[in-house]
């Protein structure tokens, strides 16, 4: 997640439909919580820390597959063209 999108989404606008007014909010979880102790507890339980785990390794396979992207297309005749696209987004996207 971009660290600009983490911002907005943790200084939510008051939302009367949304628990404590989607003034609590776990991001990684994506969840709302009531009041700012429940969101406090959430943090350092057992479900918010498995979430957390399991971002984190999403995050390293994205990266592993992105990586391969860029080394599997060495095949002949349009390689290496291909290859240098595939490398371009990748580089503009880590730009965003
Ligand atoms: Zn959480």
């Amino acid at each position: 997640m971009r660290p600009e999108n983490a911002a907005r989404l943790a200084q939510q606008p008051k939302d009367a439909d949304l628990p404590g007014l989607g003034q609590n909010y776990c991001i990684q979880c994506a969840r709302h919580f009531i009041t700012g102790k429940a969101l406090n507890e959430h943090y350092r339980g057992k479900v918010h820390k498995k979430r957390v785990k399991d971002l984190k390794e999403e995050a390293y396979t994205q990266k592993e597959a992105e990586a391969a992207v860029g080394f599997t297309t060495d095949n002949g005749t349009r390689g290496g063209v291909r290859k240098s696209a595939v490398q371009d987004a990748i580089m503009t996207d880590l730009d965003q």
